[in-house]
């Protein structure tokens, strides 16, 4: 199974998709996390990435596109993957139909996370991620089920976006209205669009894209 989850920042796209890692056995292809790693480590890439990514601008698509035409050829993803924050620009709609049409994959499905701006802003300064094993967090929605410790793995250190902040968040909204939206008509045509409900609460979410999966 080939899935793009689609949706702006805070759509709850990366929750959803650690889930259905869990869930379903397929893998979480987030080029945000793969951007902010390559950050971390200080590469070519990262030294790149990073002033774009604190301002709230998109990467280029030359980077990502290298990025994902790298990845998908990883073992790991022969069963399938969950594309989560890629594509974001019609340009890295046509790189992955010809990467997919080379390998000869198909996307078996792009779900569209419908939410309100309004609430964005809300959903991302209060998000955090437990800085050992991943999992994600938010103070109101999504706390630990016991102060200060991981659930998965019971470690106490956690980390929060430098890009995660009100002022960017504004830029980031900007830019998927702009370049990602237009993203939707491409794919409606093609007839693989499916939406869900990105307000919901997040188990109901889950529910929602797991009846999608069920009838493809
Ligand atoms: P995205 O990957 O689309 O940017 P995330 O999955 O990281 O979004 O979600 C953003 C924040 O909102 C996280 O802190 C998460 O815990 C929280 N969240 C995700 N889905 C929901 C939801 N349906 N309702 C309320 N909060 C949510
Ligand atoms: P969110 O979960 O809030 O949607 P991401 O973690 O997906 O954010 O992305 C964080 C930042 O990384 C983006 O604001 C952008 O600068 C960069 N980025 C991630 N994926 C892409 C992409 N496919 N194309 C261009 N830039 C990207
Ligand atoms: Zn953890």
């Amino acid at each position: 199974m080939r899935l793009i989850l689609l949706g702006p920042p805070g759509a709850g796209k990366g929750t959803q998709a650690q889930r259905l890692t869990t869930n379903q056995g397929l893998v979480q292809l987030s080029t945000g996390d793969m951007l902010r790693a390559a950050v971390k480590a200080g590469t070519a890439i990262g030294l790149k990435a990073k002033a774009v990514m604190d301002s709230g601008a998109l990467v280029s698509d030359e980077i990502v596109v290298g990025i994902i035409a790298e990845r998908i050829d990883q073992p790991d993803c022969r069963k399938g993957f969950i594309l989560d924050g890629f594509p974001r620009t019609t340009k890295q709609a046509e790189a992955l139909d010809k990467m997919l049409a080379e390998r000869k994959l198909k996307l078996d499905a792009v779900i569209e996370m419908k939410v309100n701006d309004s609430v964005l802003v809300e959903r991302i300064t209060g998000r955090f991620t437990c800085g050992k094993c991943g999992a994600g967090y938010h103070d109101k929605f999504q706390p630990t089920r016991q102060p200060g410790v991981c659930d998965r793995c019971g470690s106490t250190e956690f980390t929060r976006r430098a890009d995660d902040n009100a002022d960017t968040v504004v830029s980031r909204l900007k830019a998927y209205h702009e370049q990602t939206a237009p993203l939707l008509p491409y794919y409606e045509g093609r007839g693989i669009l499916k939406q869900v409900d990105g307000m919901a609460e997040i188990d109901e979410v889950t529910r929602q894209i797991e009846g999608i999966l069920a009838s493809l």
